[in-house]
């Protein structure tokens, strides 16, 4: 029998137990041994690796988190806590891994390969969407649907008092959670760090609004804009003459129960990851283009920076 482990490193996200639940049933189903890896990297350094069973993932499907921990490791920057890791997995005659992060975990198990082999699958996992090559990274559609709800809620409030609400929204340098969430939720402004914006632009038109009965605003901010959210609801206070409130929905956007969607790409991301090392794929990261599933590898997704998609932009 040959064994199979997974572990998630970094941010969770929404959809890493659905990940973790078709990993169980589907290695069994190819007759491979799954075990899991508690903690990210942590746990390949302190041994705390155990085999899995049927009976691990049941009930876990609709669950935020993950039932097997994740952590950053900095002692997994250095080479000799690595060396201990490749010792552990050589234990349990571990050869393959199916990892569960963002583009800092992938760099550290492309190091880790290269030093002792341990060939690896990788699944973009962020609700930040910021992994180059790939269009989708698991657990962004549930962060979606927990801001739209929360868009949705505050509405009602911002609605009921006459007011103007920021909303930020994660994404670091990224504003594709902000300018999803601003077109999928009516909202009267986004800005992100993509875009440039003076606030002074909308002046006219918003007053004009207000004139015609507008009763509130909402405006979906991402966190990597530079400016200061006190600083542009002291602006709609003075220069539109509505009081305005800050809103940070900060790590709710993180659990909570994951999406169809994420349910579905948790499963077909999990297939691709552990039919590419059955395959035995020098590619090793599984993304999801505009044609379908593809495996790229580290460079191709490192080389440059991260950009968001120019079509959406053109949206804002
Ligand atoms: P993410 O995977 O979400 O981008 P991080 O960038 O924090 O998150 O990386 C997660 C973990 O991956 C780090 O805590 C570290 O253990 C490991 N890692 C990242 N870069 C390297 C590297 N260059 N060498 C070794 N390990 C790394």
């Amino acid at each position: 029998m040959k064994n199979i482990a997974i572990l998630c490193s970094g941010g969770d996200v929404s959809g890493m137990n659905p990940a973790i639940k078709h990993f169980v049933e589907y290695t069994i189903k190819k007759e491979l041994t799954p075990y899991f890896v508690y903690d990210g990297y942590e746990g390949l350094i302190d041994n705390n690796i155990q085999k899995a069973s049927y009976k691990d993932v049941s009930g876990i499907i609709n669950r935020g988190g993950t039932i097997i921990g994740s952590a950053r490791s900095k002692r997994f920057f250095d080479k000799k806590y690595r060396k201990i890791a490749k010792e552990n997995l050589d234990k349990l005659n571990i050869n393959m891994l199916v990892v569960l992060g963002g583009d800092g975990s992938f760099r550290g198990l492309d190091i880790f390969y290269k030093e002792h082999g341990v060939r690896f699958s990788a699944i973009p996992s962020t609700i930040d969407n910021d992994i180059n090559e790939t269009q989708y990274c698991l657990g962004v559609d549930s962060a979606l649907n927990i801001i739209k709800n929360s868009i949705d809620a505050i509405r009602d409030t911002a609605s009921s008092f006459r007011r103007a609400f920021i909303i930020e929204t994660m994404g670091r340098e990224c504003g594709y959670l902000a300018l999803v969430s601003h077109l999928t939720s009516g909202s009267e402004l986004c800005l992100i760090p993509e875009k440039k914006y003076d606030l002074k632009l909308f002046k006219n038109e918003f007053k004009k609004e207000i004139k015609n009965g507008r009763k509130y605003f909402i405006v979906v901010v991402s966190e990597g804009i530079k400016q200061d959210l006190s600083e542009i609801a002291q602006w709609f206070e003075d220069e539109i003459g509505i009081e305005a409130r800050v809103s940070v929905l900060g790590h709710i956007q993180r659990g909570g129960n994951p999406s169809s969607y994420d349910r579905l790409m948790a499963y077909k991301f999990i297939t691709y990851a552990v039919n590419s090392l059955l395959d035995k794929k020098d590619e090793t990261i599984v993304c999801y283009t505009k044609k379908g599933f593809e495996y790229k590898s580290l460079d191709a997704i490192t080389r440059f920076p991260h950009k968001l998609d120019e079509e959406l932009i053109s949206l804002l």
